[in-house]
C-alpha cells in the first residue's frame, strides 16, 4: 500500500509515466514516490522476475540501471570463466596444451614439458591472449602446430593445421 506521504509527493509531481516500459531487462510497474531534487523512482520487475527496490527515472532512462543486479553478476561470472569461452574449442586445445607442457602426470608430458617445451608467459596465464593471437580453430580437425618442433608455444611459432600436413607430434 502506498503511504499518504508517497501518494501525495506524486500527486503533486509532473512526471513521464513510464507503466509497462522496457528499460534493459526491467519494465516499470508503478512511481512508488517523488523525492524532492531525484524526481520519481520507479517499482520494477526484472526479466528474471524480482520486482526491484525503486529506481530512479534518470537511471532507467540513461541506462544506468537495466537490471535488478543478474545482468552484472552474469557478467562477472562470464569474465572469470574467461569470456564464456570455457567450452569452446580453442579452450580444450589451450588446455590441453597446458598439460602436456606443465603436468608431469599426463600421458604427453615426456614429448614436450618433460623435453623441456614450454608454453610462453602471455599464454599460459591468459586463454584470452591465447585467443587473440590463434584466432579461432577453423574447424574441430585442425590441431595446433608448431612450426619449429623444438619450439615452444608461442606467437609465431604456431599456428592451425590440419592433421597430417604439418607435424604430427601436436595431435
Ligand atoms: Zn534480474
Amino acid at each position: 500500500m502506498l503511504e499518504l506521504l508517497d501518494l501525495w509527493s506524486l500527486l503533486n509531481a509532473n512526471y513521464d509515466d513510464l507503466c509497462g516500459e522496457r528499460y534493459g531487462r526491467l519494465t516499470a510497474i508503478r512511481p512508488v514516490r517523488c523525492l524532492p531534487g531525484v524526481g520519481v523512482v520507479w517499482q520494477c520487475v526484472c526479466d528474471c522476475g524480482t520486482v526491484t527496490d525503486p529506481v530512479r527515472a534518470g537511471n532507467l532512462k540513461s541506462g544506468n540501471t537495466q537490471s535488478c543486479g543478474c545482468l552484472r553478476r552474469e557478467r562477472v561470472i562470464a569474465t572469470s570463466t574467461t569470456h564464456g569461452m570455457s567450452k569452446s574449442p580453442e579452450y580444450v586445445v589451450w588446455q590441453g596444451m597446458l598439460q602436456r607442457c606443465n603436468n608431469p602426470n599426463h600421458d604427453s608430458y615426456p614429448h614436450y614439458g618433460g623435453l623441456g617445451v614450454c608454453v610462453c608467459p602471455r599464454w599460459e596465464f591468459s586463454f584470452k591472449d591465447f585467443y587473440d593471437d590463434m584466432k579461432a580453430r577453423p574447424s574441430d580437425k585442425h590441431q595446433i602446430d608448431r612450426l619449429d618442433a623444438h619450439g615452444d608455444y608461442e606467437p609465431g611459432n604456431c599456428q592451425w593445421e590440419l592433421p597430417g600436413k604439418g607435424s604430427k607430434r601436436d595431435q
